[in-house]
């Protein structure tokens, strides 16, 4: 039995060819065996308690039984959530996420919280107060999984669950999928609510799926997505079932790809792979077509003055008052504020919490904030004029496979670059999903990246898994 595939499961689970309890021990066990720290927290009796309620629900439900894994950034009601800090080691929420609780509702089983970069900034998973997560795929090499939800990414690749929540801010779904080897869709901004997850850049942060293929991540992301009304920029579609309507036929699509996007210094193995995909579709009977996107050079610098300023003032409210980590070495309020502070974030949290605090402050607000909104706007812009043309872009994931732990600790610009091909659509706010799709020099999984316009999901899915299928 594969143990790989939620469609398959689903029919052997209504088959009752497996139990629910059987399906978790497996995953439990493997948990156990497992040496990469994908999770933060993992309670076999509560997975067990979970399955038995499910038993005794005598209806079908969308996700029964299904193990998902919760990056660390989810509330979760009763249970720990630390978002990867030391800020946070204790705190414990009186919430479920919208997302979490759609989940459960679905009657999938929450199979543990998943490592994730401190606060969901990086590209590594290596800034986690709770330690490295090691990509499953090579173990002897020492590789970053990506980030920030490296936790779940590497989960699901090292097939630890079936599928698992991540969120991605400028790529932290995308760029660890790729480094992995699995699924990852960040869907249109506004299509899955932001409620009880907590805050990095609010107009950017957005929950998705990884999955180990393109039906999988279909099936799951209408399970998170949906309407809130405790979320202001949720947005109020009909969801549509993606999984029902998953068509690999791909004849007539036009894809675009963006001239801007092939910089001089990206490695020859990434540029073949892009070319690989190109050509594929280009033989399933897609029109290619060259576009630009004049802006994308922008978008990393804008991208760094944004989510550093929404995050500076996301983070203003952990100040040792009303929970998580309070420093003990204090004579004044003041003095309990910086200590808390200073021993509770990570260095790279304290960058954006300076970069932040700088661009924003009168001075410099015009000069940095306002012409990055306005920068933003022009990305914006050019992916609006390009889906006139086109109905879907195609670009490489990331400029690189994944790295050696530590590698570009040294020089956060390094680190960075890493988002250079995720950020541009996290500005836009338009959806992306990363395939699996060749492999690199070293035989390292690689990822290829398709973009559309704003709610159009569904054709990311369509020629998600007309690659997946011809990607030999
Ligand atoms: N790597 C990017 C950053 O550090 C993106 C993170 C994310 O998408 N959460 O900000």
């Amino acid at each position: 039995m594969d143990f790989k595939s939620i469609k398959e499961i689903k029919t052997h689970l209504l088959k009752r060819k497996i139990s629910i309890f059987e399906l978790n021990e497996f995953f439990i066990d493997k948990i156990k065996k497992s040496k990469i720290n994908a999770f933060i927290f993992f309670d076999e009796d509560l997975i067990r308690k979970r399955c038995k309620e499910l038993d005794s629900i005598k209806n079908d439900l969308p996700l029964k039984g299904i193990p998902i894994g919760v990056k660390d950034l989810f509330c979760t009601k009763g249970i720990k959530t630390t978002a990867g800090s030391k800020i946070l080691q204790n705190f414990v929420p009186t919430y479920e996420s919208f997302v979490t609780n759609k989940l459960n509702n679905s009657g999938s089983v929450m199979i543990g919280k998943t490592n994730l970069d401190e606060f969901a900034m990086g590209s590594s998973t290596t800034t986690s107060y709770y330690g490295d997560t090691i990509n499953p795929i090579a173990t002897d090499k020492n590789l970053v999984p990506g980030g920030s939800s490296g936790g779940s990414a590497a989960a699901v690749s090292a097939n630890l669950c079936l599928g698992a929540t991540g969120t991605d801010t400028g790529g932290s779904i995308r760029q660890p999928a790729s480094f992995c080897g699995v699924v990852g869709i960040k869907p249109t901004y506004g299509l899955c609510s932001r409620w009880g997850i907590i805050a990095f850049a609010s107009s950017l942060d957005q929950a998705g799926i990884f999955s180990n293929n393109v039906e999988d991540a279909s099936i799951l992301l209408k399970e998170i997505a949906g309407y809130d009304k405790n979320d202001s920029t949720s947005s109020d579609i009909t969801i549509p079932n993606y999984f029902k309507k998953i068509n690999e036929n791909i004849e007539g699509k036009v894809i675009g790809i963006p001239k801007e996007y092939d910089l001089p210094n990206i490695p020859d193995e990434i540029k073949i792979v892009w070319e690989k995909a190109r050509k594929k579709l280009e033989k399933g009977g897609a029109k290619i077509i060259n576009i630009s996107l004049k802006h994308t050079k922008y978008a990393l610098p804008t991208y760094y003055i944004i989510a550093p300023a929404e995050a500076s003032s996301n983070l203003a409210r952990y100040d040792g008052v009303r929970y998580g980590y309070r420093s003990k070495s204090q004579n004044n309020l003041e003095e309990m504020y910086e200590s808390t502070r200073s021993e509770g974030f990570g260095n790279e949290v304290k960058r954006r919490i300076l970069i932040g605090t700088y661009v924003l402050s009168a001075g410099y607000y015009d000069a940095y904030y306002i012409k990055a909104q306005k920068v933003r706007k022009l990305i914006s812009n050019d992916f609006n004029d390009a889906f006139k043309e086109c109905d879907a872009i195609l670009t490489p994931t990331t400029p690189s496979p994944a790295f050696q732990i530590g590698q570009k600790e040294d020089d956060p610009i390094k680190m960075y670059l890493n988002d250079i091909f995720t950020v541009p659509a996290s500005l836009a706010g338009i959806p992306g999903i990363s395939i699996p799709f060749g492999k690199s020099k070293d035989n390292l999984p690689l990822g290829i990246q398709i973009l559309s316009k704003h709610f159009n999901e569904q054709v990311l899915f369509d020629l998600g898994l007309f690659l997946e299928k011809n990607n030999e």
